[in-house]
């Protein structure tokens, strides 16, 4: 296995770890529904995708409450 010849410094470690940083995930609007999703995927609220349903959405019922008494 091949072994560091020299400790890497305070510094040189920091200057490498400058770029470990989070970034804010790419959102766009759906042109569908107008709500904010990630870019270049499927729209997690309507299921549309360049412009057609590729996930069908089940139709919305009144909920029924369950009556437990
Ligand atoms: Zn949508």
């Amino acid at each position: 296995m091949a072994v560091p010849k020299r400790k890497i410094s305070k510094q040189r470690k920091r200057k490498r770890r400058t770029h470990f940083k989070l970034h804010a995930p790419a959102m766009t609007v759906c042109p569908n529904c107008g709500e904010v999703t990630l870019a270049h995927q499927v729209c997690k609220a309507c299921g549309h995708y360049k412009g057609k349903e590729v996930i069908s959405q089940p139709v919305l019922e009144e909920e029924e409450e369950a009556e437990t008494e």
